[in-house]
């Protein structure tokens, strides 16, 4: 099964997304994740990424592409894309990249959720810097201040977090990405999914959505 999760930041893709891939066995494969994980390897990627990251700004396609090339290897295990794409070059990217291998994306699950409340979520989200586990500060909240639940980790703020940056992530989706829902529709391939609804029945929605999925 190969899946797409569209949807604003804050929009709980991510969480709804490593849950899905996990329970379904699929690979669950974040942009926003990678390019994490290479600006904390101070590789050459994440020198690139991050001046782009920490003003909310997109990372240029041709480094996303790059990068999705790279990851998108192994063909026949299924998968669920995270953050990506988000451009319509990098929906068309995707499509090329992924004919030239036969394959194709089964279902687009797209999460809407109001602005107001991204940014409501977004400036009290924390996660715990050594398990990934995401908190808020406001629904769900740690036992013990700034100290994880699952690990005892220590809890942070992500960088863009900050309410700058969360305005600009939000005017940058809606200008570049919320077009490729389009894209998507127009192929038979969306799924409209209600994210203001909590983190269960979202869920509950979104195996629905996929459960006529071979
Ligand atoms: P995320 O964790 O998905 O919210 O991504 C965090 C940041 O990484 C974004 O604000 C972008 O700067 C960058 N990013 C992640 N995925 C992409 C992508 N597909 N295209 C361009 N930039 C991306």
């Amino acid at each position: 099964m190969k899946l797409i999760f569209l949807g604003a930041p804050g929009s709980g893709k991510g969480t709804q997304a490593k849950k899905l891939a996990q329970i379904l066995n699929l690979e669950h494969i974040s942009t926003g994740d990678i390019l994490r994980e290479a600006i904390k390897e101070q590789t050459s990627l994440g020198v690139q990424a991050k001046v782009y990251m920490d003003v909310g700004e997109l990372v240029p396609d041709e480094i996303i592409l790059g990068l999705i090339k790279e990851v998108l290897t192994d063909g026949n295990k299924g998968f669920i894309l995270d953050g990506f794409p988000r451009t319509t070059t990098q929906a068309v990217g995707l499509e090329n990249i992924l004919s030239e291998s036969g394959m194709g994306i089964d279902k687009v699950l797209n999460l809407n959720v109001s602005d107001s409340a991204i940014v409501e979520r977004l400036t009290a989200r924390r996660l715990c810097d050594n398990c990934g586990s995401e908190y808020n500060l406001k629904t769900r909240p740690p036992a013990i201040d700034e100290v994880c639940d699952n690990c005892g980790g220590k809890l942070y703020r992500r960088d863009d977090d900050s309410a700058e940056v969360i305005q600009n992530r939000l005017l940058v989706y809606h200008r570049k990405t919320e077009p490729i829902k389009n894209f998507y529709r127009s192929r038979g391939l969306l799924a409209d999914i209600d994210g203001n609804q909590d983190f269960d029945e979202v869920f509950g929605s979104i195996t629905r959505a996929v459960a006529d999925i071979k």
